[in-house]
C-alpha cells in the first residue's frame, strides 16, 4: 500500500508555489513549510461557498460553509463559529475534515493513529489558531512522520488549486486571472523574492569577497610585524 498510483498522477498536478520559496528557504536556512494562498481582497460568501461545493460536493454541509467563511474567506475563527452557530473546538474539527476531504482531492494517505490529530494540529495552524504546545508537538511528529508531512504539502496544494479556482471564476481583473496558470496571490508572493534575488546575491558575492581582501591584508600584515614571511 505504498500510494503509488496517487503519487503518480500528483506529478500532472501542476505545484506553481514551491520553487522559488524553496529555494528562498534554503537559502535562508528556515525550515520548509509552504504558506497558502489566500485571496486578495474582500471575498464574496456565497460565491466562495459554491466554490466548495463544486470542489467538494460529497462534504457535509457544515464543513463546507466552515471552509468557505475560514479557508477561502479568511474569517476569524470567533466569527466564524458564531456565524455558523457551532463552538470553536467544533469548527476547528469541521475545518480538519474540510480539508482531509480537499487534501485527497489531490491525494490519498492512509490514516490512522496519531496522524488523525496531526492533521486537525495542521489544520488549525493554518488558521493561526494553534497554541505553541501543540506546534511543538505538530513538529516533533511531522520530523518522523513522511504521511503528515505530504499530507501537510498536498493540503497547501490543494488549498491553492481552489483558490485559483476561486480566482479563475470571481477576479476582480479578469483579463490577469485568464491568462495566469496560478493564483494572483501566489504570483505576488513568489515573484517579488525572485525578481529581487540576484541582485541581492550580487552584493552578497561582493560583499564576502571585500570581507576576504580585508581578512587577507590583516593576515599577510601579522605575519610580515612577526616576521613569519617577508613582505616586500
Ligand atoms: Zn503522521
Amino acid at each position: 500500500m505504498e500510494g503509488v498510483h496517487g503519487e503518480r498522477t500528483e506529478m500532472a498536478i501542476p505545484m506553481p508555489v514551491t520553487g522559488g520559496r524553496d529555494m528562498l528557504a534554503r537559502m535562508e536556512g528556515t525550515p520548509l513549510r509552504s504558506v497558502p494562498a489566500s485571496l486578495p481582497g474582500p471575498v464574496n460568501p456565497v460565491h466562495a461557498l459554491a466554490q466548495v461545493e463544486r470542489a467538494l460536493p460529497d462534504l457535509v454541509p457544515d464543513a463546507r460553509r466552515a471552509l468557505a467563511l475560514v479557508g477561502l474567506g479568511s474569517r476569524p475563527r470567533v466569527e466564524a463559529a458564531g456565524e455558523l452557530g457551532v463552538s470553536e473546538p467544533e469548527l476547528s474539527r469541521l475545518l480538519a475534515a474540510a480539508r482531509k476531504a480537499l487534501r485527497r482531492t489531490v491525494a490519498q494517505l492512509p490514516a490512522g493513529g496519531w496522524c488523525e490529530r496531526a492533521e486537525r494540529l495542521i489544520s488549525d495552524r493554518m488558521d493561526g489558531a494553534l497554541a505553541p504546545a501543540g506546534e511543538a508537538r505538530l513538529d516533533s511528529h511531522l520530523l518522523g512522520c513522511e504521511r503528515c508531512a505530504t499530507h501537510e504539502q498536498r493540503l497547501v496544494q490543494a488549498h491553492d488549486l481552489l483558490v485559483g479556482a476561486y480566482l479563475e471564476a470571481h477576479s476582480p481583473r479578469p483579463a490577469l486571472a485568464a491568462s495566469a496558470t496560478r493564483p494572483t496571490a501566489e504570483l505576488r508572493v513568489v515573484e517579488s523574492p525572485d525578481e529581487r534575488a540576484p541582485s541581492l546575491r550580487g552584493w552578497h558575492i561582493a560583499f564576502v569577497v571585500g570581507v576576504l581582501l580585508a581578512l587577507a591584508a590583516v593576515v599577510l600584515a601579522i605575519l610580515g610585524a612577526t616576521g613569519a614571511v617577508h613582505v616586500p
